[in-house]
């Protein structure tokens, strides 16, 4: 009777949406299933593309996880950790992203069963771990080194790296071509972390073949006054100086008021005006320089003046653009045109405008610091040149990975068969349940090879026992085995050149582990009922009467102004 009396605790506000326990983790688990499948499909060679278009109608076709992901907008709280974690490895490796989600969704599913199972979901995390920690140590062991080989041997390498890449996107058709490009590239740079050091520059029209590598910086030609089409439009070792100033007659543009007595004064005004930007241009004149680039606008007058001297100027250049010409030409930008020495001024080999396409443009080749390089992408569609600025944007990341790292790993499955294969050995001399559970992450790893296969129509079932009799083999020989994607049967990866930065691995295991073991040890969700359609009023009222006044004060200075 008094158990019948006693009051309900009332912890949380009316409204609030809390489920938990073994039903909410196995519906977190359904929703990263659910966000892996979406992806699933464009894994590797064989994969297929994915078309997003959104609200604002923009199209955007694309093979990479990473985009895909961000392009979803997913709002289930746990399968963002999958979003997550794509955007992260798309960070810090650039490719992989489609790997890492399958492989943290598959670990999930694996896990399920034993949740149903009332397993406890902190054993399983601590298997997880031990068999993360253990798979990137058998990486690291079976890992090649391509450190201390010659410039052209390493070169070689790193193309055969970016053509994996490569080979699983849009442009994988001519992935020795655009391999070659990406490697010349990122030598081309040296050490450089700036990634921005490289340039990507897209031209609608032509052929993928007529994308070309300028070892030094080419831009789009920037607008430009009457007198241009008279200036030189190729130079031999030009000085070139670049400038953040205006070249132009301002007197309309400011507001300025001139009071005058006499009408004769009038012309003096007009002149001084016109002996500012002389000397100006004088002064630019007199530096030498055969190129002029400035950040801001050169007015008509200038490209005149610039013309007649034969000169070739140009203003409003992106930012990007002009801090890539200082860097790769040795000039520094100036803020004024007063004692410009020799040593701000760059220089390259060849300075030359040229027409690609339907567009005009401004080259700098053979510069001498060398550290910038652009790729002018020619191709059909825009969407087809978007993708393909991605795909080599990965593949650039992965040379200069490989670059760094100097390890790399035989792709097509073949080093994830390994790991498998040393997990289930190893969870054999385990006793109890974490045999069980180490033994399932070996399974999910599996499903890299499984999925090549399933994209490229072959019959996966048949393929993976094959590679796993030839990874079991006692010599240890088959361990290069993967899947070949042209016969549908396995070959040595290792030996057809499908290969992989270690670090690609490393990273994609160690994040999908994490974003597994993140989803697992989540036993509940509780929706705040304010967290949505309330929460403006919530912090109005959280901050009281002063919080609003100061809303309101706000909006009258606001008002004011205007
Ligand atoms: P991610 O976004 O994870 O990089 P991809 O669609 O690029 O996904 O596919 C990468 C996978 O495809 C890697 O496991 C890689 O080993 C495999 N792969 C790439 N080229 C080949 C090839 N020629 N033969 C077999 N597998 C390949
Ligand atoms: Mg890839």
């Amino acid at each position: 009777m008094a158990a019948m009396l006693q009051p309900q605790i009332i912890l949380l506000k009316e409204g609030t949406d809390t489920s938990q326990g073994k039903a909410q983790l196995v519906s977190n688990i359904n929703a990263c299933t659910a966000v892996a499948d979406v992806v699933r499909t464009t894994m590797g060679p064989r994969g297929m593309d994915k078309l997003i278009h959104d609200d604002k109608g923009t199209v955007t076709i694309s093979n990479d996880g990473a985009t895909i992901m961000k392009l979803l907008d997913i709002v289930h709280p746990a399968a963002k950790i999958l979003v997550d974690i794509a955007k992260s490895q798309d960070s810090e490796v650039g490719d992989g992203t489609t790997t890492v989600v399958l492989l943290a969704a598959e670990f999930l599913k694996e896990a399920k069963p034993f949740v149903e199972d009332g397993v406890h979901p902190q054993n399983l995390i601590r298997s997880y771990r031990t068999a993360c920690y253990l798979a990137i140590e058998k990486i690291k062991e079976l890992a090649i080194s391509i450190e201390g080989k010659s410039l052209e041997e390493k070169k070689s390498l790193l193309a055969k790296c970016a053509a994996t890449t490569l080979s699983s996107k849009l442009i994988g058709g001519e992935k020795e071509f655009f391999a070659q490009m990406v490697v010349d590239a990122v030598i081309a740079i040296g050490n450089d972390d700036r990634l921005n050091m490289i340039g990507i520059k897209k031209v609608p029209g032509g052929n993928m073949r007529d994308s070309f590598l300028v070892n030094g910086v080419a831009f789009k030609k920037t607008f430009s006054y009457a007198g241009f089409e008279q200036q030189p439009k190729k130079f031999l070792n030009p000085k070139i100086l670049l400038l953040n100033i205006e070249l132009e007659l301002k007197s309309e543009k400011e507001n300025a008021e001139i009071r005058l007595s006499d009408p004769s004064q009038y012309q003096s005004i007009v002149d001084a005006e016109w002996n500012i930007i002389y000397e100006k241009l004088d002064k630019c004149v007199q530096s030498g320089a055969k190129v002029v680039l400035s950040r801001l606008a050169i007015g008509d007058l200038a490209t005149q003046y610039f013309a007649d001297r034969d000169i070739f100027c140009a203003g409003r250049v992106a930012e990007e653009d002009l801090q890539r010409v200082a860097a790769a030409s040795g000039g520094t930008v100036q803020t004024t045109v007063n004692n410009i020495i020799d040593e701000v001024l760059g220089t390259c080999e060849i300075f030359e405008e040229k027409q690609v396409g339907n567009e005009r443009f401004n080259i700098f080749s053979g510069c001498p610091s060398g550290r910038t390089a652009t790729i002018v992408l020619r191709g059909g569609a825009d969407q087809f040149i978007e993708e393909a600025e991605r795909s080599l944007h990965d593949a650039i990341m992965i040379v200069r990975r490989a670059l760094k790292n100097s390890t790399v790993v035989a792709g097509g499955g073949a080093i994830d068969m390994e790991i498998s294969r040393y997990l289930r050995q190893h969870a054999r001399t385990i006793a109890g349940k974490s045999q069980l559970f180490i033994n399932s992450y070996a399974k999910a790893l599996e499903v890299i090879p499984r999925q090549l296969c399933d994209n490229a129509g072959f019959d996966a079932t048949d393929v993976l026992n094959k590679l796993r009799q030839k990874h079991a083999l006692p010599s240890g020989e088959g361990a290069p085995f993967g899947v070949d994607i042209n016969t549908g049967g396995i070959a040595d990866s290792f030996a057809n050149f499908v290969w992989e930065p270690a670090v690609v691995k490393i990273n994609a295991i160690n994040a999908a582990t994490e974003a597994a073991c993140l989803v697992l040890s989540v036993d509940e969700t509780v929706k705040n009922p304010k967290s949505e359609s309330a929460q403006g009023e919530a912090a109005a009222s959280a901050m009281g009467g002063r919080g609003r006044g100061a809303a309101f004060r706000g909006r009258g200075r606001g008002m004011r102004r205007r």
